[in-house]
């Protein structure tokens, strides 16, 4: 590219479908040649529509989601694709990071790059509809409404993808809508089952989301605090200082007054999603079972020191007895043995 060669047309193409139109342009111009032959090109293409700036770091990291192109005035694009709606702002912002300077890379030998690849028209088969339909059954796509065609896994439709499964050229799990869906069962079947309770707020302590676990905490019903501030159930202090220092809270004990329990509350702030979490886990019975130990232990000390006391007379009694007879006994000894001396 940087020698500019000029035998090569140097162009460059973004997003899914013009770089279809291209590839297609250029089996077209091999099957039936122009008079005047095209000559060489290098072509770049970018599945992403708007290259790097429509790629899925930007829609992550930018506050502004995508929107269908044909609410936008944006060249080169085909009506269908998705592209950012800012996408002057985004540029300029990713040349400014860039800068004027080249980054130091790391470059591969070209024996390094020199790759082949076989080609994969072989092994096209066409197991018919019932494989299809059991493959988009696998997917979670029972239902005509599932099958999204969202693109994102590279194939135009579900039926294309489930079809490259069967294939062996794409895996099953190769969907994005099905892996968030699945993230998401698994994340809300934890939620739901852990015995810890779990609430989320948001940074204006709002409820966001309670968990089975934290209602029975505070013997609610989750519709009644969602939306609501936390302070209805909960000292908001701990959270607002958690937020506010950045600092997350471990296994602090804490008592509740209102409810008669004791929690160990764990707080995190997610900074990157602006939310709260708080994890209580409910100690009261470990907690009155400490307390009832700490009772037993006292009460049995009180009684040691009180046998201990007993005995302790008792032997200063027994001790004052014997002091008392010994001195009697001396006395008597005294008198019976100035009376054998007389004799
Ligand atoms: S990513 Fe999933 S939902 Fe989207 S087209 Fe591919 S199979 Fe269908």
């Amino acid at each position: 590219m940087v020698k500019e060669n000029p035998r090569y047309a140097y162009l460059s193409v973004d997003g899914i479908d013009n770089c279809i139109c291209a590839i297609e342009d250029l089996v077209r111009q091999k099957q039936h040649p122009p008079e005047q032959p095209l000559g060489k090109c290098f072509i770049e293409m970018s599945a992403c529509a708007g290259s790097c700036l429509g790629g899925p770091v930007m829609s992550a990291s930018m506050p502004l989601a995508s929107m269908p192109i044909q609410n936008v005035q944006y060249a080169g694009h085909l009506p269908g694709t998705t592209i950012r709606p800012a996408p002057v702002r985004d540029y300029i912002t990713v040349s400014r990071y860039a800068g004027e300077k080249d980054f130091e890379t790391f470059s591969y030998s070209a024996e390094e790059l020199d790759k082949k690849f076989a080609s994969l028209s072989p092994r096209r088969i066409h197991l018919g509809t019932a494989a299809v339909e059991e493959v988009l059954r696998k997917l979670g796509k029972t239902r005509p409404e599932h099958e999204l065609n969202c693109g994102s896994c590279g194939y135009n439709t579900c039926r294309e993808k489930a079809q490259a499964v069967l294939e062996g050229k794409a895996t099953l799990t190769m969907c994005l809508p099905y892996l968030k869906e699945r993230a998401e069962s698994f994340s809300d079947n934890i939620i739901t089952n852990t015995p810890n309770g779990i609430i989320v707020l948001n940074e204006t302590m709002e409820v966001q989301q309670i968990n089975a676990a934290a209602c029975r905490i505070f013997n609610i019903n989750p519709k009644d605090i969602l939306g609501d501030q936390v302070i209805r159930v909960l000292d908001p202090a701990p959270f607002i200082e958690t937020c506010r220092e950045e600092k997350n809270i471990y296994n602090r004990r804490v008592y509740l007054a209102d409810y008669q329990k004791y929690i160990d509350q764990t707080i995190i702030y997610d900074k990157n999603y602006h939310i709260i979490i708080g994890i209580m886990r409910d100690v009261t019975g470990e907690e009155a079972r400490k307390t009832a130990k700490e009772e037993f232990n006292r009460r049995t000390i009180e009684i040691t020191d009180r046998v201990i006391e007993k005995q302790m007379r008792a032997v200063q009694e027994i001790a004052s007895l014997l002091g008392e007879t010994t001195a009697e006994t001396k006395v008597a000894l005294t008198k019976f043995k100035e009376i054998l001396s007389n004799e």
